[in-house]
């Protein structure tokens, strides 16, 4: 967090991330697969662990000089053991992206079939989308959501499994507010003998903490991101039970990557050893009782919301009752130019292109992780109306803005004067 000696090296780099922070402080940040680590997470992943190369796994390296990153590697291992109950846990993949990678390099032959939701109602693009990897060596079919109500239509997936007979089926999802039944897909997934990957990238905090049902123990595969909610820093990890163990760690190292990001995996363990104390279930219980206020807020302000409220960390705003002539991009646009950052997205039935889109998603799981509670949400969602009911007006923007101001001074982020304070709940 000292950017200081960059500025000697490099004053236009260290000048963008000084931008860069003061933006993360300045506006309130409600993009759903967002978060702020702690202090202590980024201390981890600005470290001598960027040095150091540890091909291979645990006690079992291709380098010399291993022993201190072994450490971290087996704590990180140990902590996801602890908060999601897997057997096993591979903790070197660079990104969720590269999560699922491994997942279908260890499952799948090119030409294989994938099924998946498509990215238009809440996928993602490596679960198949045509300019990704996926797309262009396996082949995708997709299952939909149920148009009219947003939901997860569980027979139709069980028919689309037994039309289509995957090699693998994908569930989990970027943009679903509501609660995954994961039996109900392994059932499908069973009566053709395909495997099963969740992706709980988005998630995956929410699991941990009780939340939201667990696929550990149900799915052949779970993956995640470790930068969402579960709040460890940019990364992704691989669950499984033992058998599929091997098969998991050959397709991470050697054959989808080459040295871990040691420094990232100490973020992870950093992370997961704060998400285990009792503190960490507090902080994900408000980020969900957030997204309901904000729900609430917003249908209450007329608004129509896809499968009409959450279960979860986000909202998906279908504006094309409310507000026909206004699209995802504009509302996008005229929402961050009063501090508010969220982003465009898809609705299902959606009619305008994915750069222009008829929806916005709002998650809480940053604004949580900065302090804010259902009194502050409750301001969010009415500035959020005042904003899509006049995207032009300049006092409505002016007004907004100063709302924004006075929220964001009263919750400091990253700020050194007030670091102490600004995560108490975790350990020291
Ligand atoms: C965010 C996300 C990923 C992983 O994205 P990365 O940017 O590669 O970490 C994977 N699957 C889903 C469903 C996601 O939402």
């Amino acid at each position: 967090m000292d950017s200081s000696r960059i500025h000697e090296v490099d004053p236009e780099v260290a000048t963008a991330i000084e931008r860069e922070r003061e933006r993360q402080h300045a506006s309130l940040q409600l993009i759903a697969s967002e978060n702020h680590v702690s202090p202590a997470v980024m201390a981890a992943q600005g470290s001598v662990l960027t040095n150091k190369y540890a091909e291979g796994y645990p006690r079992r390296r291709y380098y010399a000089g291993c022993e201190a990153v072994d450490v971290i590697e087996q704590r990180a291992i140990d902590r996801a053991r602890a908060l999601w109950g897997a057997d096993h846990v591979n903790v070197q993949p660079h990104s969720g992206t590269q999560a699922n990678m491994a997942v279908y390099h260890a499952t799948l032959e090119p030409g294989d079939r994938i099924l998946s939701l498509s990215l238009e109602h809440g996928g993602h693009l490596s679960h198949g989308h045509r300019v990704n990897f996926t797309g262009k060596l396996y082949d995708i079919e997709h299952y939909h959501l149920d148009e009219s109500s947003g939901r997860l239509d569980y027979d139709a997936i069980y028919e689309c499994v037994l039309q289509t007979e995957p090699d693998i089926v994908v569930s989990g999802f970027s943009a679903y507010p509501r609660i995954i039944d994961w039996e109900a897909i392994q059932t499908a997934a069973d009566e053709v003998g395909a495997y099963h990957l969740a992706d709980i990238a988005h998630i995956s905090g929410l699991v941990a903490a009780g939340v939201h049902p667990s696929p550990v123990g149900i799915t052949d595969f779970v993956t995640a991101s470790t930068h969402k909610t579960i709040r460890a820093g940019r990364g992704g990890i691989i669950m499984c039970d033992e058998t599929h163990a091997e098969m998991i760690d050959a397709a991470v190292f050697p054959g989808g990557q080459g040295g871990p990001l040691m420094h990232n995996i100490a973020g992870k363990a950093v992370g997961f050893a704060e998400a285990l104390e009792p503190a960490f279930a507090t902080y994900i219980e408000q980020v969900v009782s957030n997204a309901k206020t904000l729900a609430s807020t917003l249908m209450d302000g007329g608004l129509s919301l896809v499968t009409g409220g959450t279960d979860t960390h986000l909202v998906l705003v279908d504006l094309t009752e409310s507000h026909p002539e206004l699209t995802g991009q504009e509302a996008e646009e005229a929402l961050e130019s009063v501090g508010i950052v969220l982003n465009k997205n898809t609705i299902p039935g959606e009619q305008r292109s994915p750069f222009v889109t008829s929806g916005i998603r709002i998650g809480t799981p940053a604004v949580t992780s900065r302090g804010l509670t259902e009194p502050e949400i409750d301001t969010i969602g009415e500035c959020i109306l005042a904003v899509l009911d006049a995207p032009d007006d300049e006092h409505v923007a002016d007004s907004v803005r100063s709302r924004v101001d006075e929220l964001v001074q009263a919750y400091p982020l990253y700020d050194d004067s007030t670091e102490a304070t600004l995560w108490p709940s975790l350990p020291e």
